[in-house]
């Protein structure tokens, strides 16, 4: 019988998922399935009297706030475009198209979750879905992640030799590592600050839901990236890890100019040097966990970020509702 493999499967049948062999996709779809969730169980209350409150939110809070609703409401249609048009066409494995399928639906849930926060809040919509347009560190951070994913759309592109599977896998690390993983994280560290300030609680929260949600789609394309890898160990030459690394410093700089931008002047204990500091700290993890060298060696300036899970969880019993699925997992990889 001939083995599965990751990409280039010609003889094995797409449809065939049982007997699985990468046995990591599967517990990543289960993981997804059980940490469901949907917008409208957050109460978003308190955020619609503070959001309406003349004298509750300072001019440079209310910017950070509408800086990362405008990154994030746009930047997650752009993911789910790129793993329905681009990713799910080369990756013929059937338990890796499983997953995607469910990464795609949780896309489905993030998009829906900023229609929610316009509306429940009463922003104008067009001022927040034309920011990727209008704000030049928004808008290139996503030209960044378009511009180097540009190879798998073509719709003549196939991963047939050892050129365009480094294609695929580079641009496999635009989408997941550089947007998914360096992208979407100085906007956490932001929310999640506030909320554990009671300061938006209601958005914190939502983002704490699609941080939890993030982290697993990174664990897959980490996984999805490294078994490419293992089984085309040709295309892994120096000349090429330079290559993705330069492009991950290049995100870098990217994510600390967005930082910058959202936060010119520090808020009561958050400031920008503080989040370069993270976003450099979580680029250092992702490069190992994609096998390659930390380039930066900062220190987790955060450490209240991977403990604010469990606070939630709490406060959710005691004072609001259980939002938390039976089977939920609350742990995530930062
Ligand atoms: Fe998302
Ligand atoms: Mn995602």
């Amino acid at each position: 019988m001939e083995e599965k493999r990751i990409i280039n499967c010609k003889v094995t049948d797409p449809n065939k998922i049982l007997p699985i062999k990468y046995k990591w996709a599967r517990e990543y779809y289960k993981q997804g399935v059980a940490n469901n969730w949907v917008p409208e169980e957050v109460n978003m209350q308190k955020d619609v009297e503070q959001w309406k409150a003349p004298n509750v939110l300072d001019a440079d809070t209310r910017r950070m706030i509408l800086y990362n609703l405008g990154f994030f409401s746009t930047a997650e249609s752009l993911t789910a475009n790129n793993i329905v048009l681009a990713v799910y066409n080369h990756v013929t494995n059937p338990e890796c198209r499983q997953y995607l399928l469910r990464q795609a639906y949780e896309e489905a849930v993030h998009t829906d979750t900023f229609i929610y926060c316009c509306d429940t809040l009463g922003l104008d919509p067009d001022q927040i879905y034309n920011m990727y347009h209008k704000i030049p560190s928004i808008r290139e951070k996503d030209e960044f992640v378009v511009g180097m994913t540009t190879s798998v759309l073509d719709p003549h592109f196939s991963t047939d030799s050892v050129e365009n599977i480094q294609r695929f896998v580079h641009d496999l690390v635009g989408f997941y590592v550089i947007m998914e993983g360096i992208f979407f994280y100085a906007g956490f560290a932001m929310m999640l600050w506030l909320m554990n300030r009671n300061i938006m609680p209601g958005i914190g929260e939502q983002f704490q839901f699609i941080l939890r949600d993030e982290s697993v789609h990174l664990a897959f394309g980490s996984d999805l990236i490294n078994t490419i890898v293992q089984e085309n160990p040709e295309i892994w030459t120096p000349a090429f890890r330079q290559k993705i690394i330069d492009n991950i410093k290049r995100g870098v700089e990217l994510e600390i100019a967005y930082a910058d931008d959202c936060l010119p002047r520090g808020i009561l204990g958050i400031n920008k040097t503080l989040v370069a500091q993270y976003v450099r700290y979580i680029a250092d993890r992702r490069l190992q966990r994609i096998g390659l060298p930390k380039q930066y060696g900062d220190e987790n300036p955060f450490e209240w970020l991977s403990e604010s899970m469990d606070l939630r969880k709490e406060k959710n019993f005691f004072e609001t509702r259980v939002t938390e699925y039976k089977t939920g997992s609350l742990s995530w990889d930062e």
